[in-house]
């Protein structure tokens, strides 16, 4: 039985992809990016929260009050939870996304999970960096609706400082997917004095001026989430920072709607 590392199951989400929708969050991701609004997600093993009340101690599968933040589960009893509201699906053309972490670094786990819902056929977005093998995006692609791909930086060495990896595979997938042509959702996060340079918003720009296939654009701008550090023992690099300024996030999404593309700002 196919079995992976997920810390939680949200229920009726409507940022992820059209619709209402379930989304999956997969534990365990390749890179280390100093903002990450998730950062129980880059550790593949299930671990401890430090604060027992934690308001972010996610565990859907437990049955226990442990504040173990991620649990092994099987692919029949995340379905389970998917299957729940088919009917929200259908009425709001809605259905599921898979996110994270990063899902591809499970790749037999979600393989599974995508052919079970098509099976049931239930629309597919995948939340990705991008930072996978190509067979592994080989092995997804005809299963998966709507690819959310994360787009941070375009400057290999800037990449490099602030996730902790470079981006020349990620770029590389990215070219590939547009080759292939499923419908592609751009997330750019939007972190002050960081990806929010022109020369970063230029390189992005560049990047996406073949518009085939893609849908639209979200912008997600930063947020403190100190709390959530500190609630696994690590420090917030970016602790101090202040979210981007009203103006500075509606220059950028103009920015990108002059090009012509849809842009939505959240997510
Ligand atoms: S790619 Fe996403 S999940 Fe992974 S560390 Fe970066 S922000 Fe967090």
């Amino acid at each position: 039985m196919t079995e992976g590392v997920i810390f939680d199951v949200k229920r009726y989400a409507i940022h992820d992809g059209p619709g209402i929708r379930t989304t999956v969050f997969f534990k365990g991701c390749p890179l280390n990016c100093q903002w990450c609004h998730n950062p129980e997600s880059i550790n593949p093993e299930p671990e401890q929260s430090l604060d027992y009340r934690d308001p972010f101690r996610l565990n859907p599968f437990s049955k226990d009050n442990s504040n173990l933040i991620g649990e092994e589960v099987s692919v029949e009893a995340v379905m389970e939870e998917i299957l729940k509201d088919m009917i929200y699906y259908e009425e709001s053309e809605g259905g599921v996304t898979f996110s994270g972490g990063e899902p591809l670094a499970q790749i037999d786990f979600l393989e599974s999970l995508l052919e079970r819902c098509q099976e049931e056929e239930i629309h597919t977005a995948l939340d990705t960096s991008g930072l996978a093998p190509e067979e592994s995006i080989d092995r997804i692609i005809d299963l998966v609706d709507l690819f959310l791909f994360d787009l941070k930086l375009v400057n290999e060495d800037s990449h490099k400082k602030y996730t902790g990896t470079g981006n020349k595979t990620i770029l590389e997938n990215f070219q590939l997917l547009r080759e292939r042509n499923p419908e592609i959702e751009l997330r750019f996060p939007l972190i002050p004095g960081i990806t929010d340079t022109k020369e970063n918003v230029q390189g992005i720009k560049k990047l996406i001026r073949k518009r085939s296939g893609l849908s639209r654009i979200s912008i997600l701008p930063f947020h403190d989430v100190e709390k959530k550090y500190s609630n696994l023992g690590r420090d917030f690099d970016l602790a101090g920072v202040e979210p981007p300024k009203e103006k500075d996030i509606r220059d950028i999404s103009d920015e990108f709607e002059k090009m012509g593309i849809k842009v939505e700002v959240g997510g």
